[in-house]
């Protein structure tokens, strides 16, 4: 299926469309009954953001049919009003000294019988103090209600996305020839992450992922004192936060002389991850794309040295949903942001991943990370 690759036209911010987070409110209205509750109480604080534009540390919102009711904490006075109504959402803002779950469960409608919790992010304690605080009213374990929503990107969340995407294919354009100049792992890390903040991102995605030589072999290694030599592969998997959003891109470059059995896992991931990205497309199952990467690591002997699913879901999270797995029980729809990040891992000779971010189309998939494949390090 059709592969669209374009750049970002500008890195400021100033051309981007909107992020329209006030309707969400009303849109997450309309999942409750099928969600099995009467109001729903979000505690997951990536959830509050998309829903109130609150990016602070501490934050609950209660959803019911007629209003929504956003609780936060003193630290949090002036933010919450400010940033709730930057981003034109409809919901009162309580600012509480002390337990505001309890100010929430008092806000709670009379004629609301079943309160929703958000079951992964609820702990075993926030759970039975909930039931406390509800009374006689039914609890019920919600799943994937709002990152359900989350999943597919409005033209200003895909916007922020590739801006990111963007400036993590420029700090890696600028950085990538020091790999030759014998850098270690951490160093070059903390390099890249340097770029890319000075690039416009506000924070990097996750920890910066950079494994040379065997450890390589570790897909989530952490940059050490390990330094990168001729001969070695090298995996460094990265991002770049922008707004809120994240990007995620692996690339594996081969220093120096490589031997031809290192070669080799590079042409064959390289192949599966192109025939995952050629299977992305709305109306595609999720497995579909796992499958399409998945088949020709196995065929190639090396189904044994693939260690992880192929992909996620990219957004105010770094791994969300869909899932890109065996098991994902996910279909592809346009909107939808995922990675395609097959990898192998072998103890003797070290890994190969590499992974793009694409954006899901009704006829294929635009990529977002636009760094080239090619692993010579020139
Ligand atoms: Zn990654
Ligand atoms: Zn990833």
């Amino acid at each position: 299926m059709p592969v669209t690759e374009r750049r970002t036209p500008d890195l400021n911010g100033g051309d981007l469309p909107p992020v329209h987070t006030s309707a969400r409110i009303g849109l997450l209205r309309e999942d409750l009954d099928q969600a099995g509750c009467d109001v729903l109480m979000v505690s997951d604080l990536t959830n509050v953001r998309y829903l109130t534009g609150f990016t602070g540390s501490a934050g609950l919102l209660l959803v019911s049919a007629d209003e929504a009711v956003f609780v936060s904490d003193g630290r949090y006075r002036d933010q919450a009003g400010e940033q709730l109504a930057a981003a034109g959402v409809d919901a009162e803002v309580l600012i509480v000294a002390a337990e505001p779950d309890a100010a929430l469960a008092a806000r709670i409608p009379a004629a609301a019988r079943r309160v929703g919790l958000e079951s992964e992010s609820v702990t075993w304690a926030s759970q039975r103090r909930w039931a406390d605080l509800v009374g006689p009213r039914e609890l019920v374990a919600t799943t994937g209600v709002v990152s359900g929503r989350r999943m597919v990107k409005d033209p200003g969340e895909a916007a922020r996305i590739r801006t990111a995407c963007d400036i993590a294919d420029r700090a890696f354009a600028d950085l990538r020839p020091m790999l030759a100049e014998e850098p270690t792992e951490a160093a070059f890390a903390a390099e890249l992450d340097a770029a890319m903040r000075s690039l416009g991102a506000e924070d990097v995605s996750f920890e910066t992922i950079v494994a040379s030589g065997p450890n390589g072999a570790k897909p989530h290694h952490r940059p050490g004192d390990r330094v990168v030599r001729s001969g070695d592969l090298v995996v460094v998997d990265f991002g770049a936060l922008f707004e809120g959003y994240h990007s995620d891109m692996t690339r594996t470059v081969a220093v120096g002389e490589v031997d031809d059995d290192r070669w080799r896992l590079l042409r064959v991931v390289l192949e599966a991850q192109q025939a995952g990205v050629e299977a992305v497309a709305a109306g595609v199952e999720a497995q579909v794309v796992d499958a399409a990467c998945r088949d020709l690591i196995d065929a190639a002997g090396l189904g044994e040295a693939f260690l992880h699913s192929t992909g996620h879901g990219v957004g105010l999270d770094i791994h969300e949903e869909p899932r890109v797995s065996s098991r994902s029980t996910a279909t592809l729809s346009a909107g939808h942001v995922v990675t395609v990040e097959p990898g192998v891992y072998l103890p003797e000779l070290g890994g190969v991943r590499i992974e793009d971010t694409v954006l899901v189309a009704e006829d294929g998939c635009d990529r977002l990370t636009l760094t080239p494949k090619d692993p010579v390090l020139a």
